[in-house]
């Protein structure tokens, strides 16, 4: 590993009292991409961020950030990162500009480079129309722009993005999403833990999806996706009394896969390749049998189906003492303990 990762951990290991946050996470990220960390609540995805940005101490393992030893030279590593979390860290009494002024000054610049490098980030973050204004004002996605913005006054090689949409509408994250885009554009490489599946995948090169402190797998979006099956075909039936042809129905589309049933929702669904033949031919067949349903669509897998597919249980049960995961993906599943 070398100066083409610019983000390197190794059976990283973090307990709190008798909570074994991290069981020896690994990650790799490329210089100049974005990495998503995929997890449920509790992963352990904080706990990595706050570790590799030098803010807590590993109990185990190695990292190394910026070519630098997150344990022994976290000076080095504090130097080249930024770190934005839930929180934004932005004063509400001040305007988006006197925010990133406060914080170049706080960075050493000189008046002159302060105010040209608030400038350029005004405009890099879609702030302008809103720069004299104060943050009080701002919508979330405004508050975490200008977040992100202040974080990135020295522009960092390395970038955490900890759980950057999370409490967003969606608005206020597809705002947040251009900005994060746009600082991975500049060249600056990006850890972003999601619990969202949608962000991980409009972002990320690669993704890593953890669980219990552990890498479960880790692939491009879309390895991933096909890993776990793709897009899915959703009805939602009208009368509880059509649900079993309609099931036989949408296994025939979907190339004779099992459909899943919601039988207090009325919902039937089953992942499908083609997604617009799929689409046109279940509305075709249920015309033909005169099946009436509520709603028909597309639509793509969630977190809790992945961990489902990858691990065999949802996303926020707790971990069962026996190993019955899928056996392609997993990397350390021994020594569980409940
Ligand atoms: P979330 O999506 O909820 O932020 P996460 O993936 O970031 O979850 P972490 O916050 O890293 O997960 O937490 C991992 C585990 O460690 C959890 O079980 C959590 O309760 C525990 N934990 C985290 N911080 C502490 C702490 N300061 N003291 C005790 N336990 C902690």
């Amino acid at each position: 590993m070398s100066a083409e990762f610019s983000v390197v951990a190794e059976g990283l290991q973090k307990r709190y009292g008798d909570k074994q946050a991290l069981d020896g996470l690994d990650l790799a990220v490329r210089r100049g991409t974005v990495f998503g960390l995929l997890g449920p609540n509790g992963a352990g995805k904080t706990t990595s961020v706050r570790i590799l940005s030098t803010l807590i101490r590993m109990d185990g393992g190695h990292a190394r950030v910026g070519g630098f030893d997150v344990a022994k030279e976290p000076r080095q590593v504090r130097r080249r990162i930024g770190l934005t979390g839930q929180n934004a860290a932005v004063d509400e009494i001040l305007t988006a500009r006197q925010n990133l002024m406060m914080f170049a000054r706080l960075f050493h610049l000189d008046s002159r480079h302060a105010r040209r490098r608030t400038d350029e980030l005004l405009r890099q973050f879609s702030l302008d129309d809103a720069a004299d204004k104060q943050a009080k004002t701002f919508s979330g996605g405004m508050r975490r722009r200008l977040d992100l913005a202040s974080s990135m006054i020295l522009a960092p090689e390395v970038m955490f993005l900890d759980e950057p949409t999370t409490g967003l509408d969606p608005r206020g994250r597809s705002e947040v999403w251009d900005a994060i885009r746009q600082l991975a554009a500049g060249g600056t490489t990006v850890l972003l833990t999601t619990h969202y599946l949608d962000e991980a995948d409009k972002l990320s090169h690669r993704i890593a999806v953890v669980d219990h402190g552990r890498n479960l797998t880790e692939d491009t979006p879309a390895g991933l996706k096909r890993a776990i099956g793709g897009d899915r075909i959703e009805v939602v039936v009208q009368d509880a009394g059509d649900i079993l042809a309609v099931v036989k129905l949408v296994a025939e589309v979907s190339g004779g896969s099992e459909p899943q049933i919601d039988s207090e929702e009325l919902r039937v669904h089953a992942p499908v390749n083609d997604r617009i033949h799929a689409i046109a031919e279940v509305a075709r067949r249920l015309q033909e049998a005169d099946l009436d349903v509520q709603d028909i669509g597309l639509r793509r897998p969630t977190l809790d189906e992945v961990f489902l597919r990858l691990t065999g249980h949802p996303a926020a049960a707790p971990r069962s003492d026996d190993t019955q995961t899928s056996p392609s993906t997993s990397t350390s599943e021994e020594g569980a303990t409940a």
